[in-house]
């Protein structure tokens, strides 16, 4: 029977195995961590308002039964032996890299589930008006803010002229109207050049007192060690419309850490490997990608969604992406747990820390 293996427990991953749940193959997942995470929903983690438990959920539930899960760093790849090292060497004849991607900034950051519980640790030492300063204005640092503005003080710094800089300018002002009705202060054009004991300088010399600063300026894919080249100059691994990684067309690669015109988003990861199982399966299809909308929460029951041409705000795009997530999450037992969580918070009004 031929093996497959797939890199990564994350979307991409995890949705090219769910896909290939009725084939044959002798199917093996590795992934770092032994669960898969729902990162939409970090920064309600992050803010207090969710349960970690609530957007996690074990690999090995998630898999059908007959599956191999191998929870294990892998640190090299061998395409001419076909062989993948994690721990231990695991041949392939299919191989689907899905490894996704890694915080760009050192320090405080929002990307992975320690992460957003360091956050959420933190928010209980500081003082409730305590500054906080978030550096990145893009669709994280605004959901962040969103969440953590109702109790302290907030500073999102843009290093650019606009924050959302991808979403449209309707789109875009929704969302400054909401943050400004939150008290959140918004600097564009802020580089932070200086990191400092309790304030940051920023490009021109000017100073701004913090008690707390968090980075969310994006993400760079995760790199393995390979016996062929197959990165761009930015980590990305370079693939073909098939997402077929140099030419070979027993490897795949998709989601965050492949080199693709779409965005860096969930729904990217999921399209891609609809297209990853159709070509396993015998019916290779040239991916494109198609937008099927943006939801952005900013703060607790209140959103700014965008479906075609059409931007709207209130609880309805809070509620949707909230509902839109809870539907995604692909094992019964979870989906339980979350939609029990859910409505508990949607009839009782949380208080984030
Ligand atoms: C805070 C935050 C909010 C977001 N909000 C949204 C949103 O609202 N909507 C949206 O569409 N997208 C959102 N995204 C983006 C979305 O989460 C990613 O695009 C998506 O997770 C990419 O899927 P992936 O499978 O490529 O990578 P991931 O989901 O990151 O999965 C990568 C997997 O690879 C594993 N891995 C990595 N390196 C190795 C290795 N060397 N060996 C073994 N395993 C490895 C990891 O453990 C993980 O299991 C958000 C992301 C973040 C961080």
């Amino acid at each position: 029977m031929a093996k497959i293996v797939i890199i990564g427990g994350g979307f991409g991953g995890v949705y090219v195995a769910k896909g290939l749940a009725r084939t044959q193959y002798d199917i093996t997942l590795i992934a770092e961590t032994d669960s898969f995470v729902f990162s939409p929903l970090l920064h309600e983690v992050a803010s207090g308002v969710l349960d970690p438990k609530a957007i996690q959920v074990p690999l090995k539930t998630l898999l059908p039964k007959r599956y191999h899960f191998h929870k294990a760093k892998v640190t090299a790849i061998t395409f001419k032996q076909k062989t993948v090292t994690a721990g231990k060497k695991i041949p392939y004849d299919i191989l689907v890299l899905a490894p996704g991607a890694r915080a760009k900034a050192k320090g405080s950051t929002l990307k992975t589930l320690d992460d957003a519980l360091a956050i959420r640790h933190m928010m209980t030492k500081l003082p409730k008006k305590a500054h906080i300063g978030i550096v990145g204005g893009g669709p994280t640092g605004v959901e962040l803010i969103g969440e953590l503005a109702k109790r302290h003080q907030c500073t999102l710094f843009q290093g650019s002229d606009v924050i959302l800089p991808a979403a449209s300018a309707s789109f875009r002002k929704r969302v400054e109207q909401i943050l400004a009705q939150k008290g959140v202060h918004i600097m564009t054009n802020a580089r932070i050049n200086h990191n400092g004991k309790g304030y940051v300088q920023l490009d021109g010399g000017h100073k701004v007192d913090l008690d707390y600063l968090i980075w969310c300026i994006g993400v760079q894919p995760t790199r393995i060690k390979t016996d062929k080249d197959i990165y761009n100059e930015k980590n990305a691994i370079i693939v073909d419309k098939y997402l077929h990684v140099n030419s070979m067309d027993n490897v795949y690669a998709l989601g965050d850490a492949a080199a693709t015109s779409a965005p860096m988003l969930a729904q990217a990861a999921e399209q891609q490997a609809a297209c990853v199982v159709k070509s396993i399966r015998g019916k290779p299809t040239a991916f494109s990608f198609v937008n099927r909308g943006f939801l952005l929460s900013v703060g607790q029951h209140m959103g700014v969604g965008q479906v075609g041409p059409f931007v709207f705000t209130g609880f309805s795009a809070w509620w949707l992406k909230r509902t839109v997530y809870l539907f995604k999450i692909v094992d019964l037992l979870p989906k339980c747990r979350l939609a029990a969580e859910y409505t508990k918070k949607l009839l009782v009004p949380q208080q984030s820390l």
